[in-house]
C-alpha cells in the first residue's frame, strides 16, 4: 500500500519527525482557507502517486492565500503524469538551503534493511545513481540493533551532509528507520530532506509504502488503507480479497499459485496478447472463490477473452471446474473463455466442461494463442 505524501506526513509526524506545517485540500476554497491560515508563503503540491511532481507541475509556490487559490483551482482536477489529481497539500514554504536524500528499505542482496542518503537531493534518485553513482552512501543494519551510533556518523560524514547539523540528521535518520521497521514498510523515504536558511532539517517530501501482508496487524494505517487506491478495479479486488493486478490489457487471466500466473502472463504476451490482469486463486481454491475471481475479471470492460490456467495440486480440477460451471451459468459472460488444466483431477475437471460454452485447451500456449485469437475477432 502506497501513502499519498500528505499522509506519509502526518505518519512521519506521529513519530516525532519534523515536516512543514500544512493540511490537505480538495478544493480552491479549500486552499485559500489553508493558505490564510499558515500565513505567508505557502507550496501547493499535487497529491498523487508519482515522483517528479515537481517537474511536472505539480508543486508551485504562492505569495497570497488568493494566488494559492487561483493554484489550487488550476491543479484540482488537472492530469498530473496521467494521474488525476483529487487532493493538494498545502504547506508552508520552506527557505531552502540544501537538498538531501534519505530512505530506509530492504536490500535482498545483503539480506539488510539499508539506508541510503546523498547530499545530491530534490532530484531523482536513479538520476543521481546514474551520474554520480559515488554520491550515494549506503548502512546496512542489523535487523538486532538498529542503525547504530558509530554508523550514523560514518553515514552522514561519507554523504558529506552538513556537518553543524549532524545531530539533528542523526535523529531524523533513528526516527526514520523507527518508523520503517513499527510500520512493516518497505520503503520510507525523504526527498528532500531539507536544511533551511534559519538552520532547521525538515522533511520536505515524504514517500511511505507498506508492505500488504502486514496490514493485519497495522490497525493504526488502516484508515489510509481505502483512500490509497488509485485503481477502482483493485480497490474491489482488495474488498473481495482477491490477489488482483489490474494490467491494462484485453486478455484476462486467472491461475492458481503466483509463478504460474506470473509464468502466464508472460505465455499470453509471448503469443501476441496483452494480459488484462493478474489473478492468484491461490492454492486449494474451491468453486465459490473460482466463482468470485471470475466475476471480478468480467468487472473489466476491456477484457475480450479470459485464459484460466490451473495446475491441480492441492487444488483440484473437479472443484475448479464446478466453479466454473457455476459462475458461467449465474454470470453475464460476453466473452470466451479458455481453459487449460493439468494434475490433480483435471481429467475429471475437462470431463466436467464438455457441452458447455467453454474451451478446453490442453497446453498453456496454445490456450493463450486461442485466447489472443478470440480476442482478436471480437475486437
Ligand atoms: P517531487 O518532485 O514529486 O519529488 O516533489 P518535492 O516535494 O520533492 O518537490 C520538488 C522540489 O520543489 C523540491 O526538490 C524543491 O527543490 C522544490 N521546492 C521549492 N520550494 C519548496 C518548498 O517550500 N517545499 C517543498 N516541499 N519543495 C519546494
Ligand atoms: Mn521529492
Amino acid at each position: 500500500m502506497k501513502l499519498y505524501e500528505y499522509q506519509a506526513k502526518q505518519v512521519f509526524a506521529s513519530y516525532g519527525l519534523p515536516v512543514p506545517r500544512g493540511k490537505a485540500a480538495e478544493t480552491e476554497d479549500e486552499v485559500e482557507a489553508i493558505a490564510r491560515e499558515i500565513g505567508g508563503r505557502v507550496v501547493i503540491k499535487a497529491q498523487v502517486h508519482v515522483g517528479g511532481r515537481g517537474k511536472a507541475g505539480g508543486v508551485k509556490l504562492a505569495d497570497s492565500p488568493a494566488a494559492a487559490r487561483e493554484i489550487g483551482r488550476q491543479m484540482v482536477g488537472m492530469s498530473l503524469k496521467g494521474f488525476l489529481v483529487k487532493q493538494v497539500l498545502v504547506e508552508q514554504a520552506l527557505p531552502i538551503e540544501k537538498e538531501y536524500y534519505l530512505s530506509f528499505t530492504l536490500d535482498r542482496d545483503s539480506q539488510h534493511i539499508i539506508g541510503i542518503c546523498s547530499a545530491m537531493g530534490g532530484v531523482d534518485i536513479e538520476e543521481v545513481a546514474a551520474s554520480h553513482p559515488d554520491k550515494i552512501v549506503r548502512m546496512p543494519v542489523d535487523i538486532a540493533f538498529g542503525p547504530l551510533d558509530f554508523q550514523i556518523r560514518d553515514f552522514v560524514g561519507s554523504a558529506c551532509l552538513d556537518a553543524t547539523r549532524s545531530r539533528e540528521i542523526g535523529t531524523i535518520i533513528k526516527k526514520l528507520y523507527e518508523v520503517y521497521v513499527s510500520t512493516d514498510a518497505s520503503l520510507v523515504e525523504i526527498n528532500p530532506l531539507v536544511v533551511t536558511a534559519d538552520g532547521q532539517v525538515i522533511a520536505a517530501d515524504a514517500k511511505f509504502d507498506v508492505d500488504d501482508n502486514a496490514m493485519f496487524r497495522q490497525k493504526a494505517l488502516a484508515v489510509y488503507a481505502d483512500a490509497s487506491e488509485e485503481d477502482e478495479l483493485e480497490a474491489e479486488a482488495h474488498r473481495r480479497g482477491l490477489t488482483y493486478v489490474h494490467l491494462g490489457g484485453d486478455i484476462g487471466m486467472i491461475g492458481n499459485g503466483a509463478g504460474l500466473c506470473m509464468n502466464t502472463l508472460d505465455i499470453i504476451n509471448q503469443a501476441g496478447g496483452k494480459p488484462a490482469n493478474f489473478l492468484d486463486i491461490g492454492g486449494g481454491a474451491r468453486a465459490d472463490v473460482v466463482r468470485n475471481a471470475l466475476d471480478m475479471v468480467l468487472l473489466d470492460p476491456a477484457v475480450r477473452a479470459i485464459l484460466i490456467n490451473i495446475f491441480g495440486g492441492i487444488t483440484r480440477g473437479d472443484e475448479v471446474a464446478r466453479g466454473i460451471l457455476e459462475a458461467t451459468a449465474t454470470l453475464d459472460v460476453r466473452v470466451p473463455i479458455i481453459v487449460r488444466m493439468a494434475g490433480t483431477e483435471a481429467e475429471a475437471g475437462l470431463k466436467l466442461l464438455d457441452g458447455s460454452k467453454l474451451i478446453p485447451s490442453a497446453a498453456a500456449p496454445e490456450g493463450a494463442r486461442k485466447a489472443v485469437e478470440l480476442a482478436r475477432k471480437a475486437a
